[in-house]
């Protein structure tokens, strides 16, 4: 759909000030509870595993906590899996694939890895349904020293003690049609540049490091959650949202230089998932066990190829 009405905010051409992100900020409301869907949840996982509060957003009246969940017999020999959800608060099945892994999964890898699971890293944005946080920032390109989102700082700072030895990070998100329908309108506007229409994906895709691209590892992914839903194919150019496909349902980004959550640990295989959720033929409950079958298949892949060379 081309849409050449100009975003509600802001004026054409000119980034957005503190009046702008006001008026935005004026326009977001709560739509769920992250105390209820994710705290709760995590609530009855600690007679199970370590929970950590790893930092606390006080954004005005509200205040979240940070929360991950670690192996409670974490143990120095083992190897690292990191999986994180919510990076994107509205990208519902990342958290809750994130929260189905570590209540229903987690079991099968004991004594085997390390798990540490991070099922929202936005709860602020979980709870409005939206891409950015409080301050009209993405956190999925704020993982920098210089960065400016507090979701992503908190996150660098959980992490570092692992970041040289995780040996798995799978970052869990999701590719809607609201990111064509608002959330890029939003950005084009808030930037003050021209909104260019793209395509939505029909089907699950990953990103991968152009830095370490790992096809074996992001194959194994797509392999598994094809069982489950269907893979997006490239579009008429040879592409999945204007980047070339390597693979089948692949493409890949210099993580780092993005500043996406993907490059947040030195971890020999990564991978981003891409959950389309709209389609006609994916229900929520499909969208969560792609994610499950994501995270289980990379930490298996990993498991059996950690002796191999990177
Ligand atoms: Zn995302």
């Amino acid at each position: 759909m081309h849409t050449t009405s100009p975003y509600p905010i802001g004026k054409p051409g000119q980034p957005w000030g503190e009046a702008e992100v006001a008026a935005w900020q004026s326009r977001q409301t709560v739509q769920r509870s992250f105390h209820g869907d994710v705290a709760g949840v995590i609530e009855r996982l600690r007679s199970r595993f370590d929970v950590v509060e790893y930092g606390r957003l006080e954004y005005g009246a509200d205040t979240y906590p940070l929360l991950a969940i670690r192996s409670r017999n974490w143990s120095e020999g083992l190897p690292i899996a990191l999986v994180t959800g919510g990076v994107h608060g509205y990208e519902t099945s990342g958290v809750h694939g994130a929260l189905q892994f570590i209540e229903h999964h987690a079991a099968d890898f004991e004594g085997r890895m390390n798990l540490m699971v991070v099922p929202c890293v936005s709860p602020w944005g979980y709870e409005r349904i939206h891409r950015w946080n409080l301050h009209a920032v993405d956190p999925n390109r704020s993982f920098r020293e210089d960065g400016q989102a507090e979701e992503a700082l908190a996150l660098m700072r959980l992490v570092a003690p692992i970041r040289d030895r995780a040996l798995v990070h799978v970052d869990l998100h999701e590719t809607t049609d609201s990111d064509e329908s608002e959330f890029r309108p939003a950005l084009a506007a808030r930037d003050g540049v021209a909104h260019e229409p793209g395509e939505i994906p029909d089907g699950f895709y990953t990103v991968g490091d152009s830095e370490n691209p790992q096809p074996g590892f992001q194959k194994a992914v797509i392999d598994a959650v094809a069982k489950v839903t269907h893979i997006a194919p490239a579009d008429g150019m040879g592409e999945i949202i204007g980047t070339p496909m390597v693979q089948p349902g692949v493409i890949n980004y210099p993580v780092r230089k993005l500043g996406l959550c993907a490059g947040i640990t030195n971890a020999r295989y990564t991978t981003t998932t891409e959950v389309y959720p709209d389609s006609p033929k994916a229900t929520p409950e499909q969208c969560n066990a792609a994610q499950v079958a994501a995270i289980r298949a990379a930490l298996d892949f990993a498991l059996s190829h950690q002796q191999a060379q990177g």
